[in-house]
């Protein structure tokens, strides 16, 4: 065991299981718990805003989830924090990607967490959407990326985070949903900040999540009420509370882009903590300057380019949504 793991926590004194390096406090499980769970709160109450009044009508939040430790910590904060509210309703909604070893086992404890805390569990395949399993479509990536150009360099999770998109879409519509919430974590966010400023891709920076102040037409504003909590201390809360979540990784995610970006912001944090933090801020402060600068509401500006796609009617910036160009090419190709 190494020095760290023998301290002390900085609140009550137990031997500590986490220390925080950016902060330069040592924590103990239930010191951790309560912290976790006070950040995430402080989060929420910002993101979600619920109806006031008498008359209030009821808030259905569907609550993405993959089996994976995030979105598990997710869904017991948000039963935690809203499980007392009789205007609030929580579903947990799955998408199955249809990967061979993986999705199986993680749908598993996803269901299995739904159903110890109550809450109604619902899922769809990449199948029933019109598209293929992830499996198929990695096998012909090769040949479709010769006869398209534009394929070439594509990763797998090119395919997946657009069809994902289309099936989280397509669950929040069935459940009328009012929010969705995704389980990104603080590492999450800041290396998805670090590539949208690597492409230069302003229009991302602004579109990214939380969506409470700046809706999308015909898409129920996203929200990310975990973002500050960093990827380790999701893992503490999982272990410390017994949550069942699936550890492995998919497969396919060794083609990702964002491998590399996990690499940059894990070093770029240990070189200086508080990075992540610091680049989520800086996207938060683009996103107000933007609004500011251009004396306009984030949400005409993240409607500026929505159009309805001509084949599915998806909310898209091009006239036909990319999940129509990826399935024609898997269509051609067949
Ligand atoms: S790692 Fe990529 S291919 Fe695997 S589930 Fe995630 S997005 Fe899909
Ligand atoms: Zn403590
Ligand atoms: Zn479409």
């Amino acid at each position: 065991m190494s020095a760290i793991d023998i301290s002390q926590c900085s609140r009550c004194r137990k031997p500590a299981i986490l220390y925080q390096e950016y902060s330069g406090q040592h924590y103990c499980s239930s010191c951790l718990i309560r912290s976790v769970r006070k950040r995430i709160g402080k989060e929420l109450r910002k993101q979600l805003i619920l109806p006031k009044g008498e008359n209030k009508e009821s808030t259905t939040i569907m609550v993405a989830v993959s089996g994976g430790k995030d979105s598990a910590v997710l869904l017991e904060t948000l039963h935690h924090f809203l499980k007392n509210r009789k205007d609030v309703k929580l579903i947990a909604g799955c998408v199955n990607e249809g990967i061979e070893g993986y999705r199986k086992p993680s749908m598993e404890c996803a269901e299995k967490l739904a159903n110890n805390l109550g809450i109604e569990f619902k899922s769809l395949s990449y199948k029933s959407l019109g598209f293929d399993d992830m499996d198929n479509v990695v096998k012909v990536m090769p040949k479709i990326s010769k006869k398209n150009e534009e394929v070439k360099g594509m990763s797998p999770c090119s395919f997946c985070g657009v069809f994902r998109r289309k099936g989280i879409n397509k669950l929040a519509s069935e459940m009328n949903a009012d929010y969705v919430a995704f389980g990104h974590n603080l590492d999450d966010m800041a290396q998805t900040v670090l590539m949208n400023l690597q492409k230069g891709d302003l229009e991302r920076t602004i579109r990214l999540a939380p969506h409470t102040w700046a809706p999308i037409k015909g898409m129920a504003p996203r929200i990310v009420p975990i973002r500050w909590i960093p990827e380790q201390e999701v893992q503490a809360y999982a272990m410390t509370l017994d949550l069942p979540f699936h550890d492995d990784e998919c497969p396919h995610s060794h083609q990702a882009l964002r491998i590399l970006h996990r690499d940059i912001v894990a070093k770029m944090e240990d070189a200086v903590p508080g990075t992540r933090h610091g680049l989520v801020h800086s996207s938060d402060s683009i996103k107000e300057m933007f609004a500011k600068n251009n004396n306009q509401q984030l949400s005409d500006l993240s409607n500026k380019s929505a159009n309805n796609c001509e084949k599915c009617g998806e909310i898209t910036s091009q006239e036909i949504c990319k999940a129509c160009i990826m399935k024609k090419w898997l269509v051609d190709h067949s």
